[in-house]
Formats: C-alpha cells, structure tokens, sequence
C-alpha cells in the first residue's frame, strides 16, 4: 500500500497529482494477486491462511506483515479478533457504516446475513456510496455501528467528521476507531495547515495525513459524544497470539455513542 509512496511524492509535487490518484496508485482499494502460499505457523484469524511467512508491507517493508491469503495487515488481525470476541457483530441485527473499507474486512461483513452493511469512501469506485465523512447525507441515528480504522488522519478537520459520525450513530451505537496512534505523545501534532504534500509526507509520513494521534484523541472522541474505551493488542492478546497472528503494537478505540 505505502511502499510506492516515497517513488510518488515528485509526481505529487511536480504534476499536481490529486489525493483520490495518490490513493488508487497505492492500491488501496483491491488486493494485488496472491502469491503462492507456504504452509507455516503463522496464522491470519480473518481468511485461515497458514503461512511459513507474511509478506513484507510499509514504507520499510516490514516483515510478516501482510497476509498472503487475504492481504490483511496487522491492524486488520487485532480489529478482527477484537470484534469476534468482543463484539456481537456477527450475530446481531445492525445496520454498519464501514468507512474507507479495508477489502479484507468488508469480503466478509458484506456478507453477514445479520447486517444491513453500507461503505463509504471519498474516492473509491467500490464503495456503495462516494461521500465526504464532514458532510454524510445520512438522518440522525440511521446506523447502530460505524467501523473507521485509518481514515481520519486523511481529515483536515477531523472534528468534523468525528461529529457527523457521532451524529448518524443512535444512541447506545458504537464506533471502532483506529487511525495512526503514537501513546508517547501527549497532544496530537497537527498539520491540517500543512500545504505541501512533501511536508506532510516528512512529518506523519503519508502525503495526505494531516496528523499522527497521541493521547488527546480520548478527548476529541468523548467532545464528539462518545464514552471512550482504549483497547491495546499488548494488553487484549497473550504474546504467543501476537506472534501466531502477527500482530503487533497496535491500539483501537471503542466509543459508544451517549
Ligand atoms: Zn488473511
């Protein structure tokens, strides 16, 4: 996904590459072809992929990261497990918004018979719907649970779409969210004021993400309406499942709508 980033940024910059290309030359929005598989230890909890070995993703190529069967990474796993065992997702009637859906996920949800299941996404031709998270045309209350990993940091005002998600969500609905998290810090560096993709690209390493989230994000969620829960991968899964699924320092967010 990022790994063509560093070879498009001149493009961005010299050719007035918009984001919605940005994001299709990443590949964002379908699996590349699967390479061929072999059997292994390592175990993806989404598709069941047994694998000697991941494939390398990221900027760095991060080892075992990406699965070969399914194109999951690490954040996929933990969000994963976390709704199977800590959610009633797969058994309860609810009506999902899955925002920017990740193909790994939304191969499966889609075809949950309990959800009336729904995506968004600004640019992507696979979603159901093309619209912006500040301004969703949705009435008051019309979804009971709202999955965003990794989309808000694509936001220059966050708040707003934080608010519009709050507000489409009925009372005592829920949200999982996750965007790039860093619990060292404090108070989220901001960039929505940053013009240049080159510079955003230098400070939260993605041409089109306006921030990296520290500890302060528990206070932009509960301002939009939500109670708070932080769920660790450290913390929610033994070492030996972080090894076996390949999951590595990661953090959630689970917020129930007041
Ligand atoms: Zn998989």
């Amino acid at each position: 996904m990022l790994t063509g980033l560093s070879h498009l940024l001149p493009k961005v910059e010299a050719e007035g590459l918009d984001e919605a290309e940005v994001y299709r030359r990443e590949g964002l929005y379908r699996p590349q072809e699967a390479p061929r598989i072999r059997a292994g230890v390592i175990q993806c909890p989404i598709c069941g992929t047994n694998a000697l070995r991941f494939l390398p993703f990221g900027l760095r190529g991060r080892r075992n990261a990406c699965c070969p069967g399914c194109g999951s990474v690490e954040r996929h796993r933990f969000l994963w497990l976390y709704l199977r065992r800590r959610t009633d997702l797969f058994r309860g009637r609810y009506r999902v918004l899955h925002t920017a859906p990740e193909p790994c996920l939304e191969d499966r949800l889609r075809h949950l018979p309990n959800l009336r299941y729904l995506t968004v996404d600004r640019f992507s031709p696979f979603a159901d719907r093309r619209e912006d998270l500040t301004d969703l045309p949705f009435p008051h209350g019309s979804f009971d649970v709202v999955l965003t990993s990794h989309v808000l940091e694509h936001i220059p005002d966050d708040r707003a779409a934080l608010a519009q998600l709050a507000r489409i969500l009925r009372p005592g609905g829920w949200a999982i969210v996750m965007v790039p998290f860093d619990p060292r810090l404090p108070v989220s560096p901001e960039g929505a004021g940053i013009r240049s993709p080159a510079e955003r690209m230098a400070r939260f390493g993605h041409p089109y993400h306006y921030r990296i989230y520290g500890l302060d994000l528990v206070d932009r969620l509960a301002g939009a309406g939500f109670e708070v829960r932080h769920v660790a991968s450290r913390a929610f899964l033994s070492a030996h499942q972080r090894r076996r699924f390949r999951i590595n320092d990661n953090h959630l967010f689970h917020c129930v709508r007041r």
